[in-house]
């Protein structure tokens, strides 16, 4: 007799293929192959290459190369544009945003069918992940273009933005970036990966029947020298990348001193964290999800799994049997579980990881499965026996490879999760809540899904900490990516006001033979090269000396910033006692700073620390007030949208108002939790150097502010391009600002270079929320709920 459980286990899969005719018609009414879209219309194709069905080898269509003029033209039709989309309401230009997003859903079986093709992605997941994430991610900015006037004042659109996509999702990476971008006001140069723009061109397409003005979007397609040549481009405002974490580098290279804005969405080796207390049979489709969606090639694939070693043979044995029952196969086949790698260079890449890292001894393990017999396939791989150290626990595959390494204790996991230069995502699986949110709350990742992967949603950002890249791609943090704060800029008209000196006393002369020494965790302590300089004001009266900083204490400096972590750990209402204290201080002592303010000829002294007392006293209102938000995630999801301090910032003072300037800038970053390595103003350092009196005295504990005194021009760009060093500000100095941009490369640090001199007076540009965004970074926490 044959039994129905006999018929499951042995039953096999008939085809199920995806019509795909609409995308074949699609294709053919453009056989002599596609131009570029730009203002509007199509430019002649040139036929330079190319793009190929992975799945097969299929020709789908000729594609054409743009030149540096086409991308020239590109942003020419962009600021063209701009006015007229600038002069629409916020609620007109949601309405364009509503209508793309209508139409996408009308269109989603040609988009999802088109995506699958080009890509290689199985249906299942185009159909039902990447096109539905799309359509929501329009009609999120639609909603966004109405209130942008009302929730963004103060503010303005950046102008003309550069955008480059990868290959992974097609057209959800162009809906995170043209979306928020038009929503906030901008006009776009967009230019897909070589593999896969047919989607990208459709959008186009489809978005100009919707009746989006010309120009507003413009697609070039080509290679890698046609993103060089939009990065290059003078007429763009903004480059927003995302990609590999090389070719970011070179971006934030090649655009520093430019003046460009810039947001990098970078690679990952995102941790996977599965604890003795998991529900294993969840966590093992959790593992599915994480590394084998879209063939693994996704920046934040859980692709190091971490597993208690209590259970880590148990959950091996789990994965392993659930690793046989995946399907690998022709991605329109609807019971396909994964489909074709985009090409065969990735392909190659993939295989080579798994070569590396059988030679380094690590044991591979692959699924049982039957590939076709042609395209760009590849089996779920895992790897156990392996070192932290090993290639292929390091290095970003970009493929089904799984790379499995176990712990002991709760601190191991944390260490292990955390022993990465990336910083994109991490999963956490725990049936203790406690234990998951502890975790959570110690991983250094710009997103933490709690018994849960890979989940996007347009309403909460997404985007990297450290080499992962900067800036936040949905949610609110995303739409400031594509707004100017209040121009850095001063008007040209500031009128400052009149000195008030009546109760300064003269200088004891007796001060001259002070020498100011640099302040390096929470001692005053001499300069490593053993040398002084001296100070003198405008008329060449010598002020004092000051320490010479060199190499070596900006190291000790960094250091003792990195050791200061329980500031980060101090809640809001602790740091907000301590910057109130700082500000009790300074005024008990604003005549002494006013005079030494006088010393050095600033006019309006007393004003300049009374300002400083009051911006000290704001900040310290802002620290335990500035929070995040919770957004009501997909069903049975809340999202917890944290601020986090960024962790260890340099800090490059200006000359101008050298009190006031060094408090503005200091203590939103100090608010926030961070700890500064600051070198102050150069013309002005006595100021910082008394001021370390009034730190020592305020409870600030050691470490978390630390000055070093010398030449900017030397010390600024140690700074820089020191690896412990999150996040660089300066302000005043562009071409010094230049140079901090370059050297940023390294570790991909964040940085602000403001333009020019500001007004540090006047609190609408000099002080702000603008200045606390900047000094955290978002981590959405993602907390399932529910039965
Ligand atoms: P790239 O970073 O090379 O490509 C991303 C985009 O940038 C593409 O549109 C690419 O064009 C373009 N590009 C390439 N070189 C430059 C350049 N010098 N200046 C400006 N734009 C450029 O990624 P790949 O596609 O080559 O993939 C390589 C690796 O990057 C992957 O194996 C993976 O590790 C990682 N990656 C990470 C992604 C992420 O989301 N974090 C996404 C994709 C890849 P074109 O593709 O046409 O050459």
């Amino acid at each position: 007799m044959i039994m129905i459980e006999d018929i499951f286990e042995n039953m096999e899969y008939g085809p199920a293929l995806e019509d795909a005719s609409v995308a074949y018609e699609w294709l053919s009414e453009h056989k002599p192959g596609f131009g570029h879209w730009i203002g509007g219309r199509w430019t002649a194709p040139t036929r330079d290459f190319r793009s190929i069905n992975p799945a097969n080898g299929e020709f789908l269509a000729d594609l054409s190369q743009a030149t540096q003029n086409e991308v020239g033209r590109a942003t020419e039709a962009a600021r063209s544009a701009l006015k007229e989309w600038q002069s629409l309401s916020g609620s007109q230009r949601g309405r364009h945003l509503y209508a793309i997003a209508r139409q996408i859903q009308k269109h989603a079986r040609l988009f999802s069918v088109l995506e699958t093709l080009d890509n290689g992605k199985p249906i299942r997941e185009s159909r039902d992940i990447d096109i539905p994430l799309v359509s929501r991610h329009f009609y999120h900015h639609a909603g966004w273009a109405s209130l942008v006037e009302n929730e963004f004042s103060g503010s303005e659109a950046l102008g003309v933005v550069g955008q480059i996509i990868p290959w992974n999702f097609p057209l959800l990476m162009l809906a995170w970036k043209v979306a928020p971008a038009l929503a906030a006001g901008n006009t776009v140069v967009l230019k897909p990966a070589e593999y896969t723009s047919l989607t990208s061109l459709l959008f186009a397409e489809i978005a100009h029947r919707s009746g989006l003005p010309a120009g507003v979007l413009n697609i070039v397609t080509g290679d890698g020298e046609v993103g060089r040549f939009i990065v290059d481009q003078p007429g763009i405002d903004k480059i927003a990348f995302t990609g590999s974490t090389e070719v970011g580098r070179e971006i934030r290279r090649t655009t520093a001193g430019s003046g460009k804005a810039l947001t990098l969405e970078l690679g990952g080796k995102s941790p996977f964290v599965v604890f003795s207390d998991a529900d294993l049979d969840s966590a093992v489709e959790g593992v599915v999800d994480a590394i084998w969606f879209n063939q693994g090639e996704v920046c934040c694939a859980g692709s190091r799994l971490l597993v208690q070693e209590s259970i880590a043979d148990k959950f091996e044995k789990k994965l392993k049997r659930r690793m046989n029952s995946l399907r690998v196969g022709a991605p329109l086949d609807k019971a396909i579980d994964m489909g074709a790698i985009v090409d065969k260079t990735q392909l190659e890449k993939i295989t080579n990881y798994v070569e590396i890292g059988k030679k380094e001894g690590g044991s591979c393990w692959q699924s049982d499965v039957e590939l076709p017999n042609q395209g760009c396939f590849y089996p779920p791989t895992l790897f156990t026996g392996i070192e932290p150290s090993h290639t292929i626990a390091c290095d970003e595959i970009f493929g089904p490879v799984l790379a499995m390494l176990v712990f002991r204790t709760h601190d191991e996991a944390v260490a292990m999760a955390n022993n990465t230069h990336y910083g994109l995502a991490a999963s956490v699986w725990s049936e203790n809540i406690n234990l998951a949110l502890h975790v959570a709350a110690k991983l250094k990742a710009g997103v933490v899904w709690i018994n849960s992967t890979n989940q996007f949603d347009a309403a909460s950002g997404f985007g990297g900490y450290r080499e992962s890249g900067f800036g936040r791609e949905g949610g609110v943090e995303g739409l400031w990516a594509y707004r100017r704060a209040p121009a850095d800029q001063p008007p040209d008209n500031i009128v400052m006001p009149e000195p008030r000196q009546d109760c300064i006393s003269p200088r004891e002369p007796s001060l001259l033979d002070k020498t100011a020494k640099m302040y390096i965790g929470g001692r005053q302590i001499r300069p490593d090269s053993g040398y002084y300089r001296s100070i003198k004001n405008k008329r060449s009266q010598l002020i004092g000396d000051i320490g010479e900083g060199n190499r070596k204490d900006i190291r000790n400096a960094v250091e003792a910033a990195n050791l200061a972590t329980g500031w980060s750990q101090l809640n809001g209402h602790g740091r907000a006692q301590i910057l109130y204290f700082l500000a009790e201080n300074l005024e008990t002592r604003s005549k002494e700073f006013a005079n030494r303010l006088v010393e050095f000829e600033i006019k309006n002294a007393l004003e300049e620390v009374q300002a400083s007392i009051d911006r000290i006293f704001w900040y310290g209102g802002w620290s335990d007030k500035y929070e995040g938000s919770i957004h009501q995630g997909p069903v049975g999801q809340m999202v917890l949208a944290l601020p986090e301090p960024i962790g260890v910032a340099g800090l490059v003072c200006p000359d101008d108002a050298p009190l006031l300037a060094m408090v503005s800038l200091l203590c939103p970053l100090i608010a926030m939790g961070n700890t500064v390595v600051l070198i102050p103003s150069e013309l002005c350092p006595l100021v910082a150097t008394d001021f370390y009196q009034l730190l020592e005295t305020s409870d600030i504990p050691p470490g978390v502010v630390n000055i070093v005194t010398g030449s900017k021009n030397l010390l600024a760009p140690v700074l820089s391009e020191h690896y412990e060093v999150d996040v660089v500000w300066m302000a005043g100095d562009k071409y010094l600002g230049k140079t901090i941009e370059e050297l940023s490369v390294g570790n991909l640090k964040q940085t602000w270079i403001t333009r020019g001199a500001r007004d540090w007076f006047d609190p609408s540009i000099s002080q702000g929320r603008e200045f606390l965004r900047r000094a955290t970074q978002v981590k959405n926490l993602w907390v399932p709920y529910g039965e």
